[in-house]
């Protein structure tokens, strides 16, 4: 008999990450010979599906290393997860992909995993780092369409061509993609909405639970974006923990042009509504009109520069 004892991935090529996220998806097992992702990928495949969630104490123990990246560069390496999922997806259904987005996100049952981080505790150093943190909803906004893929029309010569968004601030174009036109004025242009894509936006603001905070302190918040179908999750008075990047952007409101203050908030990449019967035991009467009225403030939300 054959044993195979080479090793896939040699220590000394550079990590591969699309294809260690395809081991851990294939190979983690949560008791012998139970594949647990490679199963919830199955019924994926089987039932429909777009959104893979797996908890980070799994990869943390089938792949240190891994699980270290996707916290400090969660950024790059949730893409990396998510291709990953796709590649599994498609070797199961033979090639084939339904739907145009795929998600993977990440949550956890562990009370002391290393990625929590207290509201009060968040600091410059977690930055662009994927957090856990808990709190209660205390506002929610609308929801509102936000432009991933803007289709523009050149005034001067008639051509239309897309340039994706890819963060908050609208990028318009700078020059016509007709190499022949000389358009290159932002009035040279216009936006055609009808043509471009959109996905649904809204923030809210979770604020510090009353046993995490310091006696006689003023509850701190920070504010959370969700997109696409994790919007309409929760709303306020709701206790949440949730997953995310947290991210800054440079405050605009600022009265210099030179600032070198940030705002900060947290991409949200997983939410999770606790348990209703803990919040009656937990909240008191007055706690919850209180976060009833603060929600029913006609205050503008703030936006995100
Ligand atoms: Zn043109």
């Amino acid at each position: 008999m054959i044993i195979i004892t080479q090793p896939v991935s040699s220590p000394t090529t550079p990590i591969n990450p699309v294809q260690k996220f395809e081991d851990f998806y294939r190979f983690y097992e949560d008791s012998p010979g139970e594949y647990k992702y490679q199963e919830q990928i199955k019924n994926i495949d089987a039932k429909g599906g777009n959104s893979l969630v797996f908890l980070y104490e799994d990869l943390l123990s089938y792949d240190p290393k891994l699980a270290e990246m996707l916290k400090k560069d969660p950024e790059r390496l949730l893409d990396d997860a998510v291709e990953a999922f796709k590649n599994t997806l498609k070797f199961l259904s033979g090639g084939k992909l339904s739907y145009e987005d795929y998600f993977v996100r990440i949550s956890t049952l562990d009370e002391k995993s290393t990625l929590g981080v207290p509201i009060r505790g968040l600091r410059s150093k977690h930055i662009d780092q994927l957090v856990w943190l808990k709190g209660i909803t205390i506002r929610s906004s609308t929801i509102r369409p936000r432009l991933t893929k803007a289709t523009f029309e050149c005034l001067v010569c008639g051509a239309t061509f897309e340039v994706l968004q890819l963060t908050s601030k609208i990028k318009w174009p700078s020059f016509c993609t007709n190499n022949r036109c000389k358009a290159k004025a932002k009035s040279d242009f216009r936006l055609i909405t009808k043509k471009s894509e959109f996905i649904d936006w809204q923030s809210i603001t979770i604020q510090e639970v009353p046993e995490d905070l310091p006696a006689g302190r003023i509850p701190r918040s920070v504010q959370a974006i969700l997109t696409h179908e994790l919007v309409d999750y929760v709303k306020p008075g709701d206790r949440v923990k949730v997953m995310g990047i947290f991210r800054s952007v440079l405050a605009t409101s600022m009265r210099s042009n030179n600032s070198t203050l940030f705002k900060t908030f947290i991409e949200v990449n997983y939410i999770d509504p606790e348990d209703k019967s803990e919040e009656q035991i937990d909240i008191t009467k007055e706690e919850k009109e209180e976060i009833l009225k603060i929600a029913k403030e006609p205050r503008i939300q703030t936006k995100i520069a």
